[in-house]
């Protein structure tokens, strides 16, 4: 393998949760109708997804597409539309072949903002007009301390949902008030013990480090406190500070220094949790490891297509991603809700960007490599047809200069090292194509 010397990249670029990154698409010319574009793709183990764009308080350091509070029966007027795009989607898949959802997920914003009849609604759109079976397949939903409502979790509970996340980020009331996201303790508290009593088999937990005045102890301090729940699943998230966040305004210290905070505690969360049971997915994701399994889950995120409902989600066909406009500025988030409500014909996709065999290519390493346990390299063989050492010479080359590929891995499979994970972060970005990385930095974040 050829191998280059070149300084690594530094360790917290961009969190690579889908490629190529929504910044990267554009209005597409002449909208191709939905119809069209499944026309042709499998759709036996399709994702769901609902995206519900509220929070009751926006965090310092969050730049997903919400707003907050919902004025005017908002909730009311985004639901219709969700209502009306399902109609469309679940039209354009046709009825040509099975059409089956082998998970689901609402997330957001944060899904429990709205209430209990609400949330009843949005499980009748997936199912009615969907036709995603939410009790047999896995059913994933956000909450938040403030809306984890009894009232809610128990519709939640009642429609199928597999699995509870909530973002707590820091049980240290000085920490979450820095990271703009005021919250006693006692009601995290209560809330997780709402969850519990639910009975809701995966309970996740999300925490944050790097945050302004956060030390090993206060860190440990709040990992413990997680862990009190012996919750399934923990994801430890570092502190990003954005643009046109709240955060944004006020960088914190040298970046440098702020690096080497963030890889220092993610070393400290992560040996912890090894330490109490846990197994590491991904840089971000640890498991329970006695956790009971669960059940069913025939989607495969490389390569089966997802239908997202709601102004801020994507939907992947193979040769296609698509979306709405994107915005993080709170005054472009409630104008792009408000043009989503307002929108009656459904039936197209408008802005998205085009997905070529490299990209494929491209993602399919991506979100394998990224994973703890690795990519097989003869499935990445079998299904493009050629090698990944082939296909990325001088990216795998670097990875390996720098200690990021693990040299213990089984023949045959492509794997992290502990240092490479601790740098997904860096690494993801490395492998965005040319045409991508023009396009996201031709963006103007609005
Ligand atoms: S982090 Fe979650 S709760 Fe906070 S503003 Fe963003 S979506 Fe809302």
């Amino acid at each position: 393998m050829k191998t280059t010397r070149a300084p690594a990249p530094r360790p917290y670029r961009s969190y690579v949760y889908a490629y190529p990154h929504k910044t990267a698409y554009r209005e597409l010319a002449d909208p191709p109708e939905l119809a069209a574009l499944w026309a042709g793709e499998p759709k036996d183990a399709l994702s769901l997804y609902a995206h519900v764009p509220f929070c009751e308080v926006r965090c310092g350091f969050c730049n997903l597409f919400t707003r907050i509070g919902a004025p005017g029966e908002l909730t009311t007027r985004y639901l219709d539309a969700l209502d009306r795009q399902a109609t469309a989607v679940r039209e354009a898949l046709g009825d040509g072949e099975p059409v089956r959802f082998a998970t689901a997920a609402f997330g957001g914003g944060t899904p429990t903002f709205l209430t209990a009849a609400e949330l009843e609604r949005l499980c009748d759109i997936a199912e009615r007009r969907m036709g995603a079976d939410l009790r047999a397949v896995p059913l994933s939903v956000e909450t938040s301390p403030a809306t984890a409502t009894a009232d809610r979790l128990a519709v939640l509970a009642g429609r199928g949902a597999t699995r509870l996340s909530i973002g707590v980020q820091s049980f240290v009331e000085a920490e979450a008030r820095a990271a703009v996201r005021p919250q006693r303790r006692a009601d995290v508290e209560a809330a997780l013990g709402r969850i519990r009593d639910t009975g809701v088999p995966v309970l996740n937990i999300d925490l944050i480090y790097g945050i302004d005045g956060q030390t090993e102890e206060s860190w440990r301090l709040s990992l413990d406190a997680a862990l009190a729940w012996r919750p399934e699943e923990l994801y430890l998230y570092p502190l990003y500070v954005r643009p046109l966040t709240g955060l944004g305004r006020t960088p914190p210290e040298d970046d440098r220094e702020w690096d080497e905070r963030r890889l220092r505690l993610y070393r400290y969360g992560r040996d912890h949790l090894l330490a109490h049971g846990y197994e590491q997915v991904s840089m971000r994701m640890f498991r329970r490891r006695d956790a009971a399994p669960l059940g069913p889950d025939d989607h495969a995120c490389q390569t089966d297509g997802m239908i997202g409902l709601g102004c801020g989600a994507r939907s992947y066909t193979s040769a296609l991603h698509y979306s709405f406009d994107y915005a993080v500025d709170m005054r472009e988030i409630r104008s792009i809700i408000d043009a989503y409500t307002e929108t009656g014909d459904f039936s197209r996709a408008r802005v998205g960007r085009w997905v070529d065999a490299g990209e494929a290519r491209r993602r399919h390493l991506l979100q394998s490599l990224l994973q703890a346990e690795g990519m097989p390299v003869a499935g990445y063989e079998e299904r493009f047809g050629s090698s990944p050492f082939a296909d990325f010479p001088e990216e795998l080359g670097r990875f390996e200069a720098l200690g990021w590929l693990d040299g213990e891995a089984p023949e045959g499979l492509l794997r992290l090292s502990p240092e490479g994970l601790a740098h997904s972060d860096g690494l993801g970005p490395e492998l965005f194509s040319p045409g991508v990385r023009a396009a996201m930095a031709a963006y103007e974040p609005k």
